[in-house]
């Protein structure tokens, strides 16, 4: 078989440009005035650091990596970093706001940031990534801290990135600080129920919104986009709830079997081949048909902009959950609106992860390590009070979930700014 080629990029519009979008539209519903509009809107703090990397033969490369803090009014700020060639500085701004509205949403008491550096990780050794994830750490580490700034995984970073993170910031301390980062592995302080936690509210959401449209779990069809941290356990719940999950993909191919994938097996092969790519006993299929296929359930689990205003129309899910941070362009969202697609928005349909990161950092900064049925079951109740709040409020409004959500979100924000006040 060939090398392992990313399909064509799908990604359209800038995300920062949806994210302002999606910001006005709550501005106005919520009636703010326009100095604390422009304070909402703008990033607290960015860093933007050069990376230069030793490969293992002796080269030297330079990467560039950001850190944006979008809001702080909260708690400290709480973001992802994000290892992949598309990494820009607004789409690492955007997805920073997103993560403040998120925390916001669900009542976690932190502000959003996040990070990302501009390599391919499928294209380094292992020891190289060490490197440049110690090497970022240290450029950023004025920023981060278990007070100030809390990193976690997000696309192409793992636990093993968190676990570098950590120490290289507690060896610059002179020592061990578990809180810094969260997603770490279980032996270095991370949370049982971390690693499956954005997966698991993507999937108690996703039941709820099925349910709410009058589908029966165990009679829908699903598809999911991405099958990376995200997409692959959500993908499993689905088939343990009793969801017939027909089509994923990731980003070198997709796979479709009309009665039903098997996904244990599917992970199987992934862990084996490193994509769903290649996997016989299914039929394959383009990556961007799964997005068209007559599922009840679509669940985007990848990267931005992948559904936008080029497929919205050919869209036949009647539910989308977004696993994925701005999967659907602000256009594309509109079109599914008046289509009548109920779209589960990303602040709320991916909020597991924050949440059992949360939970991970209260441990670490107490030392005392809960059971993973506590973990569990804080979560779903926490995503289903989440998705409760955000159906009230969308129906008092008569506006869909991500404008309800939204304006949930900076509701809270824009109370903490009124409280705080303005220094000097
Ligand atoms: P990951 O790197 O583990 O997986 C990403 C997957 O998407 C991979 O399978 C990749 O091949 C695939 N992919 C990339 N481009 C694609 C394309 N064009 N078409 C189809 N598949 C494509 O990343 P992840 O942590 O699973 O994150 C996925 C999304 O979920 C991101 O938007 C991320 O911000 C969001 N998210 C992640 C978490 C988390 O806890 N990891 C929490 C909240 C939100």
């Amino acid at each position: 078989m060939s090398p392992l080629l990313p399909l064509q990029d799908v990604g359209v519009a800038n995300p920062l440009t949806d994210a302002h979008t999606q910001l006005d539209r709550a501005v106005e519903l919520l009636g703010l005035d326009a100095g604390l509009a422009a304070t909402l809107r703008a990033p607290r703090r960015e860093i933007t650091v050069s990376i230069p990397l030793r490969r293992d033969d002796g080269r030297v490369e330079v990467f560039t990596g950001h850190r944006v803090q979008h809001n702080l009014s909260r708690g400290p700020a709480k973001g992802g970093v994000r290892f992949s060639p598309d990494v820009t500085l607004d789409e690492v701004r955007a997805l920073a706001m997103w993560m403040t509205w998120k925390c916001a949403l669900l009542d976690v008491p932190y502000g959003g940031a996040k990070g990302g550096v501009c390599i391919d990780p499928g294209q380094y050794s292992l020891a190289e990534l060490e490197r440049v994830t110690r090497r970022y750490t240290s450029e950023i580490s004025p920023l981060i801290g278990p007070e100030r700034d809390i990193p976690a995984p997000d696309v192409g970073t793992n636990e093993q990135t968190m676990a570098w993170m950590m120490d290289t910031y507690s060896v610059q301390a002179g020592y061990t600080t578990l809180g810094v980062t969260t997603g770490k592995p279980l032996s270095l302080g991370g949370s049982l129920g971390r690693a499956t936690a954005t997966s698991r509210g993507v999937v108690d959401v996703a039941l709820a919104a099925l349910a709410y449209r009058g589908i029966t779990a165990t009679r829908a069809t699903a598809a999911v986009e991405g099958f990376g941290k995200v997409g692959r356990h959500a993908a499993r719940f689905l088939v343990e709830a009793g969801v017939r999950v027909c089509a994923v993909s990731d980003a070198y191919g997709a796979v479709f079997a009309a009665g039903g994938l098997d996904v244990a097996d599917l992970e199987a092969y992934v862990d084996r081949h490193g994509s769903v790519r290649g996997y016989a006993a299914a039929e394959v299929i383009l990556g961007s048909k799964l997005l068209s296929l007559p599922v009840d359930l679509l669940v985007p689990a990848a990267i931005e902009g992948t559904i936008n205003a080029a497929n919205a129309f050919d869209v036949q899910a009647a539910v989308i959950v977004e696993g994925a941070n701005g999967p659907t362009t602000a256009e594309a969202d509109r079109i599914l609106n008046e289509r009548g697609v109920l779209v589960v928005p990303d602040i709320l349909a991916n909020a597991g992860g924050v949440i059992v990161s949360y939970f991970e950092w209260v441990q670490a900064n107490q030392a005392y390590w809960w059971s993973a049925e506590d973990v569990d079951s804080r979560l779903a109740d926490r995503m289903q009070q989440a998705w409760r709040g955000v159906c009230e409020r969308a129906e008092s409004l008569n506006v869909p979930l991500r404008t309800a959500a939204t304006v949930m979100a900076v509701e809270r924000v824009a109370l903490a700014h009124q409280q705080r006040g303005l220094y000097p």
